[in-house]
């Protein structure tokens, strides 16, 4: 049987009861858009991250896309963020308008390198973007000094860090506002599309709400462009607040699966995840690097164990982003990782027989080598 680098199924056997009556719930509530559900779970959200406000939205693009906009940002500014994440980080720049300005990363933890991002800043800079990447928080000290110092928003995309902390303080709360993806593989999943934008900044949780209601604070009047129709789903909102009583034991199983790689591994070649001082990891990916990764995937075939590359290709230099004119070579550590990073299986319900197996197949394949 093919191991999965991600499977829902395991976690839906164990939680379908719960999963099923928040569906009951919301059918029989008699408001299926915008109802009690998505307040419900902005507020407890929220609440988990000790913030006043939470917007619910449909996916982690638009909660970037309309968190920008509610903090001001839009055509004629510039983002620091990186070129090693997820696609949609960028896209959710470029969809304001704004230009996304680039910086390279750290060669062991893969995240944003801060000590690059003053030499970024231009007059048109208006907002500061580290992306959590993995699991883990970008050193956010010297970012908030370089913020305070130059009048910059800082963004946090919290998207694969949902439970993360930093010197204790979780993601999300340590910026201007932050953006969550709900989407059904990460941290806190949905079954199906979903997001949030967290602020303590009333004036932003005000543009956030009339942002995804097509620019009405009240029915029928458009009071400002742009207006989106961007709302998080009731059913997936109800899902969303049953699974965040339990996005705590969720992040202690993805630790516990990447403690055993890691025991299991620790005498191979493979670079194994480096956490970053002062973070809790919550391991939304376990990426491992390889010179020859090529090989190592080839080889892993034959094991029938699927794996990913999060992600294969830096951001920079796709098509659609030529027109930010980076050429390769330009951001030369975010170039050399992306060729050699690949990750392992990781769910919270991923079986200590399946682990076994990878750590297993691994060996083999990395003894051969
Ligand atoms: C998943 C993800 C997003 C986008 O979220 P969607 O819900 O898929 O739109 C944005 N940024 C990062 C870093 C992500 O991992």
């Amino acid at each position: 049987m093919t191991t999965h680098v991600w499977d829902y199924l395991p976690e839906y056997e164990n939680e379908r009861a719960d999963i099923h009556d928040a569906v009951e719930t919301v059918l029989r509530s008699g408001q299926l858009v915008l109802g009690r559900s998505v307040r419900g779970f902005e507020e407890e959200f929220a609440a988990y991250h000790g913030l006043r406000h939470g917007v619910g939205v449909d996916n982690g693009t638009n909660a970037i896309k309309l968190g920008l906009q509610a903090c001001g940002i839009g055509p004629g500014d510039e983002v620091i963020t990186v070129s090693n994440t997820a696609a949609p980080t960028v896209v959710a720049i470029d969809g304001t308008g704004a230009t996304p300005v680039f910086v390279d990363v750290d060669p062991e933890t893969y995240l944003m390198r801060v000590d690059q991002v003053e030499a970024a800043i231009t007059p048109r800079t208006r907002a500061l973007l580290p992306v959590h990447l993995y699991g883990q928080c970008v050193d956010m000290a010297p970012l908030k000094a370089l913020a305070e110092r130059h009048g910059l928003v800082i963004f946090e995309d919290c998207a694969q860090a949902h439970g993360a902390r930093h010197h204790g303080r979780l993601a999300g709360t340590m910026g201007t506002a932050a953006a969550f993806s709900f989407y059904p593989t990460k941290v806190l999943g949905a079954y199906g599309d979903g997001g949030a934008t967290l602020t303590d900044d009333d004036e932003v949780e005000r543009n956030l709400r009339r942002l995804r209601y097509y620019g009405m604070e009240e029915r029928y009047y458009v009071v400002r462009t742009p207006g989106h129709n961007s709302r998080l789903d009731e059913l997936q909102a109800e899902i969303l607040r049953r699974k965040l009583t339990r996005l705590d034991a969720y992040v202690e199983g993805r630790r516990e699966v990447a403690r055993r790689y890691a025991e299991g591994l620790a005498d191979t070649d493979l670079v194994l995840p480096a956490l970053a001082p002062g973070n809790d990891h919550v391991h939304y990916v376990y990426v491992v690097r390889h010179p020859r990764r090529d090989a190592v995937i080839e080889a892993l075939k034959a094991y029938d164990i699927s794996l990913n590359i999060s992600y294969p290709w830096p951001i920079h230099t796709m098509s659609g982003f030529a027109h930010l004119g980076y050429a390769r070579g330009a951001l030369p550590v975010t170039e050399r990782v992306a060729d050699e990073i690949f990750s392992l299986p990781m769910y919270p319900a991923l079986s200590t027989g399946v682990q076994d197996k990878v750590i297993g197949a691994l060996r083999d394949v990395m003894a051969a080598l």
